[in-house]
């Protein structure tokens, strides 16, 4: 990978990697919530073993009824939490990224502040819901999984510690996809604030920088991603074409790859705007940094 494809990419991953640690303010609004609903559903639990209920009983009890629209309300209050926290990350990754392209390219344009907005608006999934709605569906999907597994013990007559297993194992999965979402929709609005920094610059045409593979555990530079490795190759692309998934990342899960200006004379890049000795100056200016480090 070349030099300042290379440098794009690592200051790009590093503002991902910030924005990712929300994940962790996540993880604990959900495991909260889980512990929560432990308590309410085996309280519920027990009250049935202890009268001796079956599962044809069970719709008698207006105790599940409650139980159920308090697990809805308490879905609800963490959906609400999770479109919080990650909006305002969306956001704040928009911005910085931007910025980052304005200080890299020396660019001093900046995107218009309601394309943020239209960004986390846009319908973009191929299941035509975009992230909040995707959030919400997803304890839809929760609140189900608990009430079937609440009945299906109560059938059983499984013990308690099974119920609790089960409720867990409901948030972990649902837990499991809220962090598949957010680091696709990190991609998604990274790529888009790059798209609209070049188009508030004027900037025609772009190229599609090759993060590397980034399967795994970790990220290898020198092995190519193969599909934005084909698409890089195809390039460059007129700006107005772009179309995420297509010719503008993210093209396939995890991926990590990007895309730079391109002008007239295909210079790429960081190499916009700068004559050949101004690289070189720069370059050695950075490689003199690294080693008083
Ligand atoms: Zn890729």
């Amino acid at each position: 990978m070349k030099y300042w494809d290379e440098r794009l990419i690592q200051e790009q991953m590093a503002l991902y990697d910030k924005a990712y640690l929300v994940t962790g303010e996540l993880k604990t609004e959900y495991t909260r919530t889980a512990q929560e609903l432990v308590k309410d559903i085996t309280a519920l639990y027990e009250k049935i073993q202890s009268g001796g209920a079956t599962v044809n009983d069970l719709y008698k009890y207006d105790r599940l009824y409650r139980m159920l629209a308090e697990t809805n309300r308490k879905l609800r209050r963490l959906n609400a939490k999770e479109v919080k926290l990650l909006r305002h990350e969306f956001t704040d990754l928009f911005n910085a990224n931007s910025a980052m392209l304005r200080r890299k390219f020396g660019f001093s344009a900046k995107p218009d502040s309601k394309t943020v907005l239209n960004v986390l608006k846009k319908i973009w999934a191929p299941d035509g819901l975009n992230w909040s709605e995707r959030c919400w569906v997803d304890k839809a999907k929760l609140v189900q999984t608990l009430e079937k597994g609440l009945i299906d013990c109560v059938a059983r007559g499984a013990s308690r510690q099974e119920l609790i297993r089960t409720i867990r194992d409901g948030f972990e999965t649902s837990y499991g996809r809220a962090d598949r979402l957010v680091r696709t929709e990190l991609s998604y609005v990274q790529t888009q604030s790059t798209l609209a920094q070049y188009q508030a610059e004027g900037v025609k045409r772009y190229v599609i920088i090759d993060a590397g593979d980034y399967e795994g555990s970790g990220r290898n530079p020198e092995r190519e991603c193969e599909v934005c490795h084909t698409l890089a190759e195809a390039g460059p692309y007129p700006i107005e074409d772009a179309k995420t998934g297509v010719n503008l990342p993210p093209i396939h899960p995890n991926c990590r790859c990007t895309i730079a200006p391109y002008n007239e004379s295909g210079v790429v890049g960081y190499l916009a705007g700068m004559t050949d000795e101004e690289v070189e100056a720069e370059k050695k200016r950075l490689q003199k940094e690294a080693l008083n480090k």
